[in-house]
């Protein structure tokens, strides 16, 4: 036969109990703070309160006038560094005395450890009051029945070492305690939706405790913003540009680094400035609507991987070089976000790279690392402790300026001996002899075992293994990076590099062919996280 309920706790059945509690860090610690939460759950229709202290018990009945019972605990950081739920019989003693309706206490297997079934006794036979005990397993919550406890609470189901597993509400637990107990159960424990409410119901409870999901601002918070972060890490998108003197590469950016809708124009270097930025206004403009409409996806910002020198906080170039007409003071950023109502950032392409490799590629668990990308110039980005290098004049990392030959050739920078004019393009072709056409050819030939081309190439190694060497020393980075035309597919120069670093690992980037506009992603994708 079931023990008869309490007149004053009847009103519970097959309704709702709010719990109403903050910890200490919460904005809603406070004094009287949990009294305006009762209230708003006792205006919205809650028939019971669920609080911590006997200064919130007092607080929460004078504010209702008694007319909620109320289910008491006494949270305390407990001896073995956990809070434990009403860990002392002082306490018990207190929350009666404050006008608990019930006292709930920890009888989980940790509870009972400290002493929770004498507590739940003396509740019961001394204090002449209600005993609840929040349990997380059947073991539990029978031992506890077997003390006198008048309710079981579901309460520490999945926060015990024991049901660690359990990340949702399970109505299936709540049957099961219905089926062997002889005391009303009430459902409490990770209880966020109506839906689960009904479920704890349905599963025979006699009534049904809701807490963070109602009283904790944060939590509910802190919901809302994982699922619009989710929701844009599944259907955001970055729309990526990169500048260069000879194309302009464009591509949808996923939060994975793929690159959708990939496209690629000549620059129109003679028609000037205004007619580049009109160009990649247009297409920046052509990529929202193809990502909006065809793609159904939500694009969040805008890169621009460029060649020159960017100020990042204005997206104006800093410093242009020659390969774009007029580009020294070009307000990338402004001409692009008139057309296109999204934020712009604007970096160095040989930067961007590195930026993409950074959170795309295979620098992501890499801290401190150079990226150098090989082709008609030699550009480098560097990350140190996480952060990408820039330098006071946006101009660091400028690897293919680095002297590596006194009075040497002529640079396009106007110095001599500079390492570009010595590992770049056109130096293979200078290495190699010029029959075989192009650098790519040499690269091919090479593969196909040209000892002549071989040697080029070992040669080029050996001028790019001094600059970086150099670089090294100054950076102490993890890893080294190669990218572009000369790296892509030139194992031989891949390894001849890494013989030349002795220590440091040299490795090819792998995003390939639209790493610039993977890059530029990446350049929009951190701008706004
Ligand atoms: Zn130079």
């Amino acid at each position: 036969m079931k023990p008869r309920v309490p007149a004053h706790l009847k009103q519970v059945r097959g309704r709702l109990i709010v719990s109403c509690q903050a910890w200490e860090d919460d904005a809603f610690h406070g004094a009287g703070l949990m009294a305006k939460f009762a209230r708003a759950a006792y205006e919205g229709g809650a028939c019971g309160i669920r609080a911590n202290s006997p200064d919130d018990v007092r607080d929460i009945r004078a504010a209702l006038d008694g007319k909620l019972p109320v289910i008491a605990i006494q949270k305390r950081h407990w001896n073995d560094g956990r809070i434990l739920i009403t860990p002392e019989i002082e306490d018990c003693r207190a929350l009666a005395a404050a006008g608990a309706d019930m006292v709930a206490v920890d009888c989980t297997a940790r509870g009972q450890r400290y002493g929770a079934l004498d507590r739940i006794r003396f509740i019961e036979s001394e204090l002449k009051a209600v005993a609840g005990a929040d349990i997380a397993t059947v073991e539990e919550a029978l031992a506890a029945q077997e003390a006198g406890a008048s309710f079981i609470l579901s309460t520490m189901r999945g926060f015990t070492d024991e049901t660690a597993r359990v990340t949702r509400f399970e109505p299936g637990f709540i049957e099961e305690l219905v089926r062997v107990l002889r005391v009303p159960v009430i459902a409490e424990g990770r209880i966020s939706t109506p839906e689960e409410a009904q479920a704890a119901l349905a599963a025979g409870a006699y009534s049904v405790v809701v807490g963070s999901a109602i009283t904790r601002p944060k939590d509910i918070t802190t919901r809302f913003v994982r699922a619009l972060r989710n929701w844009s890490e599944r259907n955001g998108c970055y729309l990526g540009v990169d500048l260069g003197g000879t194309n302009i590469k464009s591509g949808i950016v996923m939060a994975d680094g793929t690159v959708r809708n990939a496209e690629s124009v000549r620059t129109p270097v003679a028609a000037g400035r205004d007619a580049i930025l009109q160009l990649v206004s247009a297409t920046v403009l052509s990529l929202r609507e193809t990502a909006q409409q065809q793609q159904h996806l939500c694009p969040l910002a805008v890169g621009i991987s460029t060649a020159g020198w960017p100020d990042p906080s204005t997206g104006s170039i800093w410093y242009g070089t020659g390969n774009l007409p007029d580009w020294t003071g070009a307000p990338v950023a402004a001409a692009i976000r008139e057309a296109v109502d999204l934020p712009v950032f604007v970096e160095n392409d040989a930067n961007a790279l590195a930026v993409g490799e950074r959170h795309f590629g295979s620098a992501r668990d890499c801290d401190n690392f150079l990226c150098v990308t090989l082709g008609t110039g030699i550009g480098a980005g560097c990350f140190l402790n996480g952060a990408l290098v820039r330098g006071a004049h946006f101009q660091a990392s400028a690897l293919g300026h680095i002297e590596v030959e006194p009075g040497g050739l002529e640079c396009t920078c106007g110095r001599r001996g500079c390492l570009e004019p010595y590992a770049n393009a056109a130096a293979l072709l200078r290495y190699s002899g010029p029959s075989y056409g192009s650098a790519r050819r040499v690269l091919g030939a090479a593969r196909a075992g040209d000892e002549n081309a071989q040697r080029a190439i070992a040669k080029l190694a050996e001028y790019l293994g001094r600059g970086l060497r150099i670089a090294s020393r100054l950076l102490d980075p993890q890893r080294i990076i190669l990218a572009g035309g000369l790296a892509q597919d030139n194992a031989i120069l891949v390894d001849a590099v890494a013989d030349a670093m002795a220590g440091v690992p040299v490795s090819v980037s792998t995003l390939g062919y639209h790493g610039g506009v993977a890059g530029a992603g990446a350049v929009a994708r951190s701008g706004i996280s």
